[in-house]
């Protein structure tokens, strides 16, 4: 089925054009918008350029170095959970169109790596941000903020590679970036140093990189995706140890089911908050205008409260 896109799509770069100046005609001029979930036909009259991203962090980093210079397309529809997601045929087909494709790599995007060498092939820019990074096939890397710079960076290189005019305006935007995590990990690790407790009860395992970065333990319900629940005997076991700690909240997730979290919660007494893997965006999280770090501060307040 791969190579089957990658052939049937080798040239229909003609009917690709045609139907895009005919959209053209019909719609005028009107930019189409980055929605983060739609496809939009590139835009002639700026230069600007396709860039894909395969799930959500992904996206909000590259969109905030890209700026205006590239028209960047979230893969991943707004509410759906990214351990689940894989882009639809007619998504796929576009990509061939786009100049770059940014993923992760590994378990987050397995379909991403199917058929990377194909997209390179036919001129297509690409970036596995995550190679390299990951211990354990653990994807979740962006939610330390130091590995979270290297993959600006990487994105960054990747923009630049694809179109190199505007090296300076993407190093700008990615050294704003930087400073931004920076500040951001200096608050983690200040407002974290000081609280008595360091267990997180987690409801996928999603916070590894964060809890070693700043001295927690993660002991996760589920396992590295949602989909991996525990057993009974595993339930028994996470009840007693939140019994025997005194652990205050459980935490569940936007995008995941919070049955299991809600069930420990009831067992042991304990409440429950979010703590948000920011694999991807709800429509209200988009519609209040969170981003990576918003999302990054709300879950911050929620450790505190959890740890004191
Ligand atoms: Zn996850």
């Amino acid at each position: 089925m791969r190579s089957t896109w990658g052939r049937r799509l080798v040239k229909p770069g003609l009917l690709m054009l045609l139907v895009f100046s005919l959209t053209w005609l019909a719609f005028g001029c009107t930019d189409s918008k980055a929605g983060g979930e739609q496809a939009p036909a590139p835009r002639a009259d700026s230069g600007a350029f396709n860039v894909y991203t395969s799930f959500y962090p992904l996206y909000d980093f590259t969109k905030k170095i890209a700026g205006d210079k590239a028209e960047v397309i979230n893969l991943q529809p707004v509410g759906v959970e990214p351990h689940d997601f894989e882009p639809s045929p007619q998504q796929v087909a576009n990509l061939y169109q786009g100049r770059v494709l940014i993923y992760l790599g590994g378990m987050m995007d397995p379909w991403a790596g199917k058929i990377n060498s194909q997209l390179q092939k036919e001129g297509v820019i690409t970036l596995a941000a995550g190679e390299g990074l990951m211990v354990n096939n653990d994807p979740h890397i962006w939610l330390n903020p130091v590995l979270a710079k290297e993959i600006a960076r990487r994105i960054c290189d990747t923009l630049v590679a694809a179109d190199a005019g505007n090296k300076g305006y993407y190093e700008q935007n990615l050294q704003a970036l930087e400073q931004k995590l920076d500040t951001l990990d200096r608050e983690y690790r200040q407002t974290l140093a000081g609280l008595p407790r360091k267990e997180i009860v987690t409801s996928h395992a999603a916070f590894a990189y964060l809890a070693q970065r700043y001295g927690l333990e993660q002991v996760a319900i589920s396992g590295l995706s949602p989909q991996e629940e525990p057993s009974p005997q595993e339930m028994a076991r996470l009840v007693t140890l939140c019994r025997d700690r005194g652990v205050k909240y459980i935490f569940f997730e936007t995008l995941a089911s919070p049955k299991l979290a809600d069930t420990l919660a009831r067992e042991t007494g304990a409440g429950t908050m979010v703590l948000n893997p920011i694999g991807g965006l709800t429509p209200e999280e988009v519609k209040a205008g969170e981003d990576y770090f918003t999302l990054m501060e709300k879950n911050l307040a929620n450790l505190k409260k959890a740890l004191e």
